[in-house]
């Protein structure tokens, strides 16, 4: 019982084990996507703002210490003056260069604009991005997005590739390439990414588990218990704590079908308190249980061998079954649970037998045991009978042969 006790723990301990392992790696999977969400569109973004400066054919900006002319720009109205002030054009590329300097200095978030082959060596990709462009330009998927960590610093890196628009063909002639081929990519790097939160799941289903186990084990426990208690009543007497009649029934078809198997002996007695019910009245009906218990201990203290059994047939009568025991056998012992209960020496003044206490026994005793078990038993009883007539504190035998 307490290994299927167990067992269910077991059971509850792995369901919580995969549900744990599930939560967190759905958890961490929606923490992977989200992160992504968040840098494809930072990405979006910068495309937007891209598009706006070329639907303008660029925009122009005062020339400043830090906006000085694209060198890379082949634009003959590059740089003009208006009402003395210098101004320069800022072309898709340039802003997103200038855009990405500006998140170099104290963002959490970076862009990095690289292409593998830059008109600004500012623009050269690094390993991971040359990585990500080339596998870019040869396959159909244009982004990528991980977790790295270098020295302990986790980053997330995500780039999506760049393609080519008219305006830039324009700058990039010399390089042969296409509309819409990839020409480069934007790196978005997210310093420090959230992570998923395990703890709450954790904590949860620890505290899950352990409540579990607990109850588990409460209530298995004391139904366990239950149960022993139950199978112990259903073969115990309750009063004298032998064996009951039903579980002499089964014993008894037992023995019988080995007995009449094997071809060997098979001993009954029946054994009856005489004038029990004179002692009751006369001591008190727990007096009379009292003495029951005894007679029941004594009888059982009296029978030696491991297979030889007694059982509470019902009021002040026990039953013996003796297998493999002739019918010498069975008078030896009858004779021995005989002087063992006179051997209690309890006063019975109101017995004509003796003044204390007595049993009488009818013995049976068969070999080869036909189907029809029962008659043993009756024989038994035919002899117990006979005891009880011919002056109690006596046994008889009957049904030998
Ligand atoms: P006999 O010698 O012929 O067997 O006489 P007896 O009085 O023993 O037999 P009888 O069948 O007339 O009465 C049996 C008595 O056993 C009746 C009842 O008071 C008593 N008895 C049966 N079961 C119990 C029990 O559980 N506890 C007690 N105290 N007495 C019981
Ligand atoms: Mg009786
Ligand atoms: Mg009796």
């Amino acid at each position: 019982m307490k290994k299927q006790l167990y067992g269910v723990v077991s059971i509850w301990v792995s369901i919580l084990c995969l549900s744990l392992y599930w939560n967190v790696q759905s958890l961490k999977s929606n923490q992977d996507k989200l992160t992504f969400k968040t840098a494809n569109a930072l990405f979006e973004l910068m495309v937007t703002a891209r598009l706006w400066n070329s639907s303008h054919n660029g925009v122009y900006v005062q020339v400043t210490d830090q906006t000085q002319p694209n060198p890379y720009l082949e634009d003959s109205q590059r740089d003009l003056e208006c009402n003395g002030l210098l101004l320069t054009k800022i072309n898709p590329a340039f802003m997103t260069r200038q855009i990405s300097e500006l998140t170099h200095k104290d963002l959490n978030t970076r862009f990095h604009v690289a292409g593998l082959n830059p008109l600004n060596p500012q623009n050269q990709p690094d390993v991971w991005e040359k990585e990500a462009l080339e596998s870019f330009s040869s396959s159909d998927i244009s982004e990528k997005g991980e977790f790295l960590n270098k020295n302990g610093v986790v980053s997330y890196a995500f780039m999506k590739g760049l393609r080519a628009e008219k305006s830039c063909l324009e700058c990039h002639k010399n390089k042969s390439y296409k509309l819409n081929d990839i020409i480069g990519g934007i790196r978005i790097n997210l310093l420090n990414p959230s992570k998923a939160n395990l703890l709450p799941v954790i904590l949860l289903h620890i505290v899950f588990g352990c409540v579990g186990v607990f109850l588990i084990l409460f209530f298995g426990l004391k139904l366990i218990k239950a149960y022993k208690t139950i199978q112990h009543q259903a073969i115990f007497d309750a009063l004298t704590g032998i064996p009951n009649r039903r579980c002499f029934n089964d014993r008894f078809l037992m023995e019988a079908r080995r007995a009449s198997r094997l071809g060997s002996n098979l001993s009954i007695i029946m054994a009856d308190i005489d004038h029990f019910k004179n002692f009751n009245d006369a001591y008190g009906h727990d007096r009379g249980d009292l003495v029951l218990t005894r007679v029941a201990k004594s009888i059982d203290a009296t029978l030696k061998r491991p297979v030889d059994f007694c059982a509470r047939y019902g009021g002040e009568e026990f039953i013996i079954i003796l297998p493999d025991t002739d019918p010498a056998g069975a008078i030896h012992i009858a004779g021995l649970i005989l002087e063992q209960v006179r051997g209690l020496d309890i006063e019975h003044k109101h017995s004509d037998a003796d003044d204390k206490v007595t049993i009488s026994l009818g013995v049976a005793s068969q070999k080869n045991v036909p189907l029809n078990y029962e008659d043993i038993i009756k024989n038994a009883d035919i002899a117990l009978y006979l005891a009880k007539s011919n002056g109690r504190n006596r046994f008889e035998v009957s049904g030998t042969n």
